[in-house]
């Protein structure tokens, strides 16, 4: 009887535990009807953000970026790019013919104390690796020539022309309250004259702008960038007559490159879950970046860390409730998707992080199976509803096939542009199964017809080349800056 009872007792807490990834599941479920309101979402609030100053939790920026390099820019140019976990610095020779250009790169790590304390500290340390990259260049600092810089800042900046702008707010951890409402290029341009550094910034760029000038530069059907690493967002290029809220912006090209900033995007079609209610009453911007706190690295693996804890307190078959767990952001989406990706029988990758990271031991393998399969939930959710993003943009500029000739009666006869979107970021690059998931949406949401001719293009360094490509065809010196 002893025994039965505690079988009994044993598969009730299963129970329990299985419940919670049940529930799970059903309250991240992405239907394709379901991501088709989001798409319609996306293109409405990108309307409303269009029309005027506050009309949306999408803020469309403007970025006075209104050419995009095309390929015949000369010269050597500098990129600054600050905005995730890294920070890269680099000088990039054009040759002017497209694809004919050398690039040196220096990456560093941004130590953690420099993204919450002064930004003093934090330009000083940028523009001491800038200094750096001049030296071993054999570029001499003093010589009569000005550099010309292209800075990639990948915050949400109010710009107030193609080289300055005002911070509006932090967003993925960053805290430096003195920066708020600060002209973001006027702080370097002071603290690069201070260390005797010869350089002019010739652009302020979002990352995705970089993305974007650097997918153009390579392929003329690129017509939106998305970055999906430690935060998330997009730009596209817009008609300026679009841009209601501009009335009278005039460019040559007609068109000018907008960053929705999508990360701040929000809809009641997306799924949400308590553990995505608790994640953002507990981070630093309560109400803010909803979509980004679904899909983003900075995220993920906090949320599945949510879900774990939660098993854990409804039963004891993760044994004691162990207070890792508690610990915010303990479980990196890195690790996460190296759970997720463990192909091994016994799961053993799962086995060796939840104990060494997590100081979990000997979780039996039904469990780890369950873990496993919240990173499915949660990663395949994120995959789904940035999917979902990306055709709100092609909605918006008529490339999602609804507003499409159609020369026969099937589908097949539909006639339809080549529609490059140009993509970067860790999640999409170095997640397989997040980069899996998205695809099969967008052809989901899509349709095979229309799918086949959009094309994700993975733009590696696009942030930080690019902002040095727009450097050259923003460049004063430049008498090649036609789209
Ligand atoms: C920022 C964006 C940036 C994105 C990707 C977001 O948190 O607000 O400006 O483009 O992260 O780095």
């Amino acid at each position: 009887a002893l025994v039965v009872g505690r079988r009994v007792r044993t598969r009730r807490k299963w129970k329990r535990v299985v419940g919670v990834l049940k529930e799970l599941e059903e309250s991240c479920e992405t239907t394709v009807g379901r991501l088709r309101q989001v798409v319609d979402a996306m293109a409405v609030e990108m309307h409303a953000g269009l029309a005027s100053e506050g009309g949306s939790k999408l803020k469309m920026l403007l970025t006075f970026v209104d050419n995009l390099p095309s390929g015949s820019e000369k010269g050597t140019f500098y990129g600054l790019d600050l905005g995730g976990t890294n920070f890269r610095v680099l000088r990039v020779e054009l040759g002017g013919q497209r694809s004919s250009f050398d690039r040196d790169v220096a990456q560093q790590a941004i130590p953690p104390r420099l993204m919450t304390g002064r930004s003093e500290d934090l330009f000083d340390f940028i523009a001491s690796s800038l200094q750096h990259l001049v030296e071993k260049g054999n570029d001499s600092e003093q010589s009569p020539i000005i550099k010309e810089l292209g800075f990639t800042f990948s915050f949400p900046v109010k710009q107030t022309s193609v080289s300055s702008g005002i911070l509006i707010k932090w967003t993925k951890g960053f805290a430096i309250t003195d920066m708020v409402g600060k002209e973001v290029a006027g702080v370097l341009q002071q603290t690069l004259a201070r260390k005797g550094l010869n350089m002019q910034v010739a652009v302020l760029v979002n990352n995705t702008v970089g993305t974007l000038a650097l997918g153009h530069y390579h392929d003329a059907d690129t017509v939106a960038a998305v970055i999906i690493g430690t935060g998330t967002n997009a730009c596209y290029w817009e008609r300026t007559d679009a841009i209601i809220k501009c009335q009278g912006l005039l460019t040559t090209s007609g068109g000018m490159v907008v960053n929705m900033e999508w990360g701040n995007f929000w809809s009641s079609h997306m799924p949400r879950t308590s553990y995505d209610i608790e994640l953002d009453a507990e981070s630093p911007n309560p109400n803010d970046q909803g979509f980004e706190k679904m899909i983003s690295g900075m995220y993920l693996g906090d949320i599945v860390r949510r879900v774990i804890l939660r098993m854990s307190q409804e039963s004891d078959v993760f044994g004691p409730v162990f207070s890792s767990l508690s610990v915010p952001f303990a479980l990196g989406t890195p690790l996460m998707a190296a759970m997720h990706e463990d192909d091994s029988p016994e799961l053993t990758k799962v086995a060796r992080i939840l104990k060494d990271d997590l100081k979990i031991p000997d979780l039996p393998l039904k469990a780890r199976k369950l873990v496993v399969k919240v990173c499915d939930v949660v990663a395949r959710r994120a995959a789904r509803l940035a999917a979902a993003g990306i055709v709100g943009i092609l909605k918006k500029i008529g490339r999602d096939g609804s507003g499409c000739i159609r020369v026969g009666r099937t589908r097949s006869d539909t006639k339809m542009r080549r529609t490059v979107v140009a993509i970067e970021g860790s999640l999409y690059t170095q997640y397989t199964m997040f980069r899996e998931y998205l695809h099969e949406a967008l052809h989901e949401i899509l349709g095979e017809d229309i799918a086949q001719h959009v094309i994700l293009k993975v733009t590696e360094d696009g942030s930080g080349t690019g902002a040095a490509l727009l450097a050259a065809s923003h460049s004063s010196k430049s008498v090649d800056n036609v789209q």
